[in-house]
């Protein structure tokens, strides 16, 4: 099958390669040249496992092309994917300024009947605002090709998004025509060879999907983290709560890890859609307001927890904080809105200076930061260390997990560390002298 896919982002290119490599024809296309140019140079713009190998087999037996011809693309191919960005706007409503443009390049070169795929995140009603302006285009050439608009969710994390687009749990299609529903189930058969993993509805129910499955995510982790700080409060451990709560299969143990709030480019910014469509409509929804509510403060806990312990914020002045992690989460290089970088931001404006290591995100935070006194790139985790006055983490990255302690204390001027992960057992800490101040759990002294 010939398809051509909008945007080559995260989503955009996961997805392009993977459809590549079960045998489609797949055209990616860009509005951003440098993008495009790097791609066809053979270099992959992002940091996701196994990306590259899937991206380089299929462009060099043809499969997969990038461009940034529009109408070239539209042509191309009988199913056109949308996967551009869907930022936040000032309210805090998804901006569809991207996928309307999209929805008018399509319209303006279409030669023959078009399924428009509609896989960015977009709040419900957006598919009809895609049909429409589609519609108007048309109009104006005086053409009266058909069309039909899909909406296919793409549930994909970023860190393991191939893995997860090749094997997925399921694949939303929200359709009206039964042609439409033809073309979804032949472009994924080769991923529901297994058993079919596609669950067909109609589009308003596909689009809330993907906003209720961030959503109640979010909540997750929103919930740990308001019992981690109730925890912490009464004189429990959170993470003896957090087995005890997820040992019940109606709760489990998925994504219930206590922390420093969520970040990346989904959660925070399609749990604020959410919000913002419940104020559009005239519908409160105070719990999701809540989950946000409670995300946000939790990103400052860490800096709190500091500045308490240096006898409040003037107290880190000159002090010199060690951050291991950067990135959003593990696996990736995406720091838009990492909880590492309200941490950073906050010691700087107490005059701290911060010596940050993350084994993949360093290009990605010299590029937000540029260069500044009170920012050193340490070449690796344990450089970070030399002579800092605490050491942060703020992502769960493996090679954190069970470091050497005793190189650790030698490097660092004081043996202190605060967790955002609790990636560390207290007692072992407290045996070796350390002061280790973690989320939702009794510091050690
Ligand atoms: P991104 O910002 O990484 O990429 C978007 C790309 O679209 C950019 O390269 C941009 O240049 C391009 N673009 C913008 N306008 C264009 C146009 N008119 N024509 C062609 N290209 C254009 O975004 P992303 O992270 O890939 O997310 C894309 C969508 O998928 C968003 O709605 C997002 O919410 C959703 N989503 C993201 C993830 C994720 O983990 N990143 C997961 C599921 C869903």
């Amino acid at each position: 099958m010939r398809l051509a896919i909008f945007g080559t982002g995260y989503v955009g290119l996961v997805t392009g390669a993977c459809l590549a490599d079960v045998g489609h024809q797949v055209l990616c296309v860009d509005v951003d040249a440098d993008k495009i140019a790097r791609l066809n140079a053979g270099e992959i713009p992002i940091h996701e496992p196994g990306l590259d190998e899937v991206v380089a087999r299929n462009v060099e037996i043809g499969t997969l092309k990038f461009t940034t011809d529009i109408a070239g693309a539209v042509s191309h191919g009988q199913v056109q994917m949308v996967a551009v960005g869907t930022p936040p706007d000032e309210s805090g409503a998804a901006d569809l300024q991207y996928v309307l443009a999209v929805a008018e390049s399509i319209g303006k070169a279409m030669d023959r009947r078009k399924i428009v795929v509609v896989k960015s995140t977009v709040p419900v009603g957006t598919s009809d605002k895609v049909r429409v302006r589609l519609a108007e285009v048309l109009a104006a050439r005086g053409s009266s090709l058909e069309f039909d608009v899909v909406s296919n969710p793409e549930f994909l994390k970023e860190g393991a998004a191939v893995n997860d687009f090749l094997k997925p749990d399921r694949i939303i299609v929200g359709t009206a025509t039964e042609h439409a529903r033809e073309v979804m189930k032949e472009l994924y058969e080769p991923f529901n060879r297994n058993h079919d993993r596609t669950i067909y509805m109609d589009v308003r129910s596909a689009e809330l999907t993907k906003y209720a499955a961030n959503a109640m995510l979010a909540t997750k982790i929103s919930f740990i983290n308001e019992i981690a700080n109730l925890a912490e409060r009464l004189g429990a451990d959170i993470e003896e709560v957090r087995r005890g709560i997820g040992a019940d299969p109606r709760i489990g143990y998925h994504f219930i890890y206590p922390g420093l709030g969520y970040g990346g480019s989904c959660f925070p910014k399609d749990v604020q859609a959410l919000v913002r469509t419940a104020i559009d409509i005239g519908y409160d929804a105070p719990l999701i307001a809540a989950v946000e509510a409670v995300n946000n403060r939790q990103k400052t806990t860490s800096f709190d927890k500091m500045a308490s312990h240096f006898g409040g914020a003037p107290g880190l002045k000159g002090k010199r904080i060690a951050i291991w992690g950067l990135a959003f989460k593990p696996n990736t290089d995406d720091m838009r809105e990492a909880p590492s970088r309200v941490l950073i931001e906050a010691l700087w404006s107490a005059g701290a200076t911060v010596v940050a290591y993350d084994p993949v995100a360093m290009n990605e935070t010299a590029r937000i930061y540029g260069e500044r006194d009170d920012l050193i790139l340490a070449k690796d985790k344990y450089a970070a260390l030399d002579g800092a006055d605490a050491l942060a983490i703020c992502t769960e990255w493996q090679q954190f997990r069970a470091p050497d302690f005793d190189e650790m204390a030698e490097r660092l001027a004081t043996k202190l560390i605060f967790d955002g992960r609790n990636i560390y057992a207290p007692d072992r800490l407290s045996r070796d002298g350390w002061t280790y101040i973690s989320v939702g759990r009794a510091p050690v002294y």
